[in-house]
């Protein structure tokens, strides 16, 4: 997707804080983070949402994989929250397949 801005810095064409990246996944520090540590682990394939989720390919494993370094390598390990927000009603705003890793703060419960 030419326009968007997740793919772009999936490309390396728009500047991003990086924290990790395998050749189907790319993490990156937020731009308005929510918490002192808030990554956007995302496929660098375009997906608009989580609903496009291939079923086959796996995917989704190298995600929560990803989520999984990023936490070590952000220093949550100990406790993080990971969230997909999924359409207007979920609260998407950025039509790129992401999850959130948040931490550095206590979660609270419910989110809103
Ligand atoms: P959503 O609301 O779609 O679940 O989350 C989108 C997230 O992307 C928001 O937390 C927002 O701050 C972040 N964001 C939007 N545009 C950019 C950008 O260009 N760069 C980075 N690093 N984060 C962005
Ligand atoms: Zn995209």
């Amino acid at each position: 997707m030419r326009d968007c801005v997740f793919c772009r810095i999936a490309r390396g064409e728009a500047p991003a804080s990086i924290v990790y990246q395998d050749e189907r996944v790319v993490a990156f520090r937020d731009l308005n983070p929510k918490a002192p540590v808030h990554v956007l682990v995302i496929p660098r394939e375009h997906y608009t949402s989580i609903m496009e989720l291939p079923e086959e390919g796996r995917l989704l494993e190298c995600l929560l994989l990803a989520i999984k370094e990023v936490a070590r390598a952000t220093g949550v390990q100990g406790g993080f929250r990971s969230v997909v927000n999924c359409g207007a009603r979920g609260g998407q705003t950025v039509g790129h397949l992401h999850f959130h890793v948040l931490g550095g703060r206590f979660m609270r419960w419910p989110p809103g």
